[in-house]
């Protein structure tokens, strides 16, 4: 994290109510019962200031960026160009060449598996994984071990859903060219290490691409800070809309890697006989971007900065740590994730109830929650369950969401006696 000085909002109380009035879906009813929304993981609410920004865009702004001399292309260019700016100062990057609008988290991942790692490994190169990462962080690099016949890694986590760090050592040695991990589990809410295992891998000469897609919601990122080579995200998961997100990448990485698409808007010059490529970032954002979603998201950093990260992360902590203790009390309930630094993510299995149904209960009480594998079926084979439930925190839960669950989890026992 950074040690830049915190917005004066950060000494403010905590004000959810006022908070909760920007999101209208938070209004709504489900099965009769008041929304409590507990499923910001999988994808957070927008509030009305994100809704507008999109509005505003459309309604005032749009039309194609880059190609056109006209009024409106220059005022769509212009807004997309200030987003990219807006994200740049959302991670502390150092210049816009190293801001990339990819698709989200999934896209910035494989665009670093395929055009970072697959033209540079081969036989006896080695990939490191932790054991608690999303699909997204696995199978991009599954697919650049076929392509390549380098060798997956897989640093081990201990039964509190913590990576085992001396484990994830001893995995490091010179053959490992690039070490790609979590900075927050969606699965178990664990907080990594990030920055020591940073250091860590650069002394061995690899490099780091860090899954952001649960950290920026609910932590200050400075990738100078960090030192991380590759650093994605997704707008959906941060109070923006779904379709966008950041892959921050250094800007030497980036110099040095080939285009990963070809199209529109990453050329410079194309012949039959030989194209040319465009400046950064252009050069990896082929075809017409997602203009609108990018809006979407330099309002929702707006709005995540205008609350002050430090006091939404603080807020979501004690949320946390109300559930963990309320639900943790409740008879037949196994907490799976009790990391000592977790944040924001409550996973749990209930005895002799597949996940799936008591999601359909606490649906029934309007009570939205997780229930499945989570997109990280290693981390249900290593704690030995097909599924949890996952209850979730944003910045507009409130001690009575908290409360809610817990009756719903209760009345939920009791029907399944
Ligand atoms: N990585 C983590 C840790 C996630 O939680 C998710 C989404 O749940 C992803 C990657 C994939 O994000 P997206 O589906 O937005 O590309």
């Amino acid at each position: 994290m950074s040690a830049r000085p915190q917005p004066a909002s950060a000494v403010r109380p905590y004000d959810v109510e006022r908070v909760r009035r920007d999101f209208p879906i938070l209004a709504t009813r489900v099965n009769g019962h008041p929304l409590t929304y507990l499923d910001s993981a999988a994808s957070s609410q927008r509030p009305r200031q994100v809704l507008r920004a999109i509005e505003d865009y459309e309604t005032h702004s749009h039309a194609n960026v880059h190609r056109g001399v006209h009024t409106l292309s220059q005022a769509a260019t212009g807004a997309f160009e200030g987003a990219r700016e807006r994200a740049r100062r959302f991670i502390n990057a150092a210049s816009v060449r190293e801001v990339i609008f990819v698709r989200g988290t999934t896209e910035g991942i494989n665009l670093v598996a395929q055009s970072y790692a697959r033209p540079r490994y081969r036989t006896g190169d080695e990939i490191l994984i932790s054991a608690l990462e999303h699909h997204a962080n696995i199978v991009p690099w599954q697919l650049v071990c076929e392509q390549t016949r380098c060798t997956l890694k897989v640093a081990p986590i201990n039964t509190r859903g913590e990576l085992d760090y001396e484990a994830f050592r001893r995995l490091l040695s010179p053959r490992t060219r690039l070490v790609a991990v979590a900075h927050i589990s969606n699965a178990l809410g664990t907080i990594l290490p990030v920055a020591e295992l940073i250091r860590d891998a650069h002394a061995q000469g690899a490099v780091v691409l860090i899954d952001g897609a649960q950290a920026a919601p609910h932590t200050r990122v400075d990738v100078q800070a960090l030192g991380a080579d590759f650093y994605t995200f997704s707008a959906h998961k941060m109070y923006g809309p779904t379709g966008i997100g950041v892959l921050y990448a250094r800007e030497a990485l980036l110099e040095s890697m080939p285009p990963w698409q070809g199209g529109g808007d990453m050329i410079r010059t194309v012949s039959f006989e030989r194209t040319t490529y465009n400046e950064l970032p252009y050069r990896f954002e082929a075809g017409t971007p997602n203009i609108s979603g990018a809006i979407g998201l330099a309002a929702a950093m707006d709005y995540l900065e205008s609350l002050s990260l430090e006091a939404v992360a603080a807020h979501e902590a004690r949320l946390l740590e109300l559930a963990t203790a309320q639900v943790g009390a409740l008879p037949d309930i196994e907490l799976i994730g009790t990391a000592a630094h977790k944040a924001a993510v409550l996973s749990f299995t209930m005895r002799g109830v597949h996940a799936h149904d008591l999601g359909t209960i606490l649906d029934a009480e309007g009570v939205a929650v997780r229930t499945g594998h989570h997109c990280a079926m290693p981390v249900m084979t290593f704690f030995n369950v097909p599924a949890t439930a996952r209850a979730s925190f944003g910045c507009y839960n409130t001690e009575e969401d908290v409360a809610r669950l817990v009756a719903a989890l209760q009345r939920a026992r009791g029907l399944f006696g």
